[in-house]
């Protein structure tokens, strides 16, 4: 293959005809092979000579892999390829989810989601991945084709690191399925960026309410943070906060301020790690008063 862009070194781009196969090919091939999905990290990384597989291995043409079905009794499934533009713009995503449709409009620019998926946000495993955080609140499971068959594997317990996951060599994801929201939901998804478009975020705050009669203070939030912890970031003690104490300003301040407490961010080129914690109290207390607005 000749190499079009002089960054960018050679490889081969293997097509399977079944799920088997690809999964085999993948395991045969630890560390010289990954799934090609839009390939929008895959290609920088390649490029900037992170990532040296020899192998890319298509897994879109796969059935399913690109549908985006609403069950009424069972909820949302998203085919692994379906691109974050179809996801957006989806009515059912709109009408269910509007949740996920916002924080898939937050990444970089209308041109990069024609190829960026959700699934390939949640397994490159970046804690900057936008759309995580509301794949996490909204209880987003992910279906993997492996060499021993296919399992779900839940996104609470799917992120090891920055890049790792429990994915092992083989393993392909073929969807995402979120259950039925809580009734009365609303959620709010805050990225705060250096500029407005195709950047990663300082801090991403995802946010989730619902009446709960199981909680003390008669409501459930679930809150995600990005870019604050080498995986996204679950702030339980917030979310405590916010189950146990009657819901008030001063109760979003108290819960706000241990996000923020609970959260550990590194300096970088975005930001300090000082600012990022600071804005995670800000964006936390802003996002938790628009969701308490709607839900009370
Ligand atoms: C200019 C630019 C701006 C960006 N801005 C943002 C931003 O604002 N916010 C943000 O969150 N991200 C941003 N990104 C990162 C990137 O676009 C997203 O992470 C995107 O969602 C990745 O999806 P993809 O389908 O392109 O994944 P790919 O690049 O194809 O794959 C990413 C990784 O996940 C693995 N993978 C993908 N699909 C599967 C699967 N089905 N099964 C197993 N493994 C899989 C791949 O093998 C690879 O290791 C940006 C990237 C660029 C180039």
């Amino acid at each position: 293959m000749n190499n079009a862009h002089p960054g960018l070194p050679e490889f081969d781009y293997i097509k399977p005809a079944t799920l088997p196969e690809a999964s085999q090919f993948l395991a045969q091939h630890t560390g010289e092979s990954r799934p090609f999905m839009g390939g929008t990290d895959t290609i920088v990384r390649m490029r900037d000579g992170f990532w040296k597989d020899k192998y890319l291995v298509e897994v879109k043409h796969f059935e399913g892999m690109t549908s985006i079905h609403f069950d009424p009794a069972k909820g949302l499934t998203i085919g692994a390829a379906a691109p974050m533009n179809q996801v957006a713009a989806h009515p059912d995503v709109r009408k269910y989810y509007p949740l996920l449709a916002e924080a898939a409009n937050s990444v970089a620019s209308y041109q990069l989601r024609n190829r960026a998926t959700i699934v390939g946000n949640i397994c490159n495993a970046s804690p900057a991945g936008d759309t995580t955080g509301a794949s996490i609140v909204l209880d987003g499971v992910l279906s993997v084709h492996g060499v021993n068959g296919v399992r779900t594997e839940p996104l609470k317990n799917f992120f090891l690191g920055p890049g790792k996951t429990v994915l092992k060599p083989g393993d392909i994801v073929t969807s995402i399925s979120y259950p039925l929201p809580a009734d009365g939901w609303a959620g709010k998804y805050i990225k705060l960026g250096r500029n407005a478009l195709s950047d990663l975020s300082i801090v991403g705050v995802t946010v989730l309410g619902y009446p709960d009669a199981t909680a003390k203070s008669g409501f459930r939030f679930r809150i995600a943070l990005a870019s604050v912890a080498p995986v996204p970031f679950i702030p339980t003690a917030a979310e405590a906060v916010l189950a146990e104490k009657p819901i008030s300003d001063a109760v979003i301040d108290e819960a706000a301020t241990a996000a923020m407490d609970a959260c550990t961010p590194i300096d970088d080129v975005r930001s300090s790690a000082r600012y990022r914690k600071l804005m995670v109290r800000n964006l936390t207390r802003k996002a938790l008063a628009e969701v308490w607005a709607k839900i009370k």
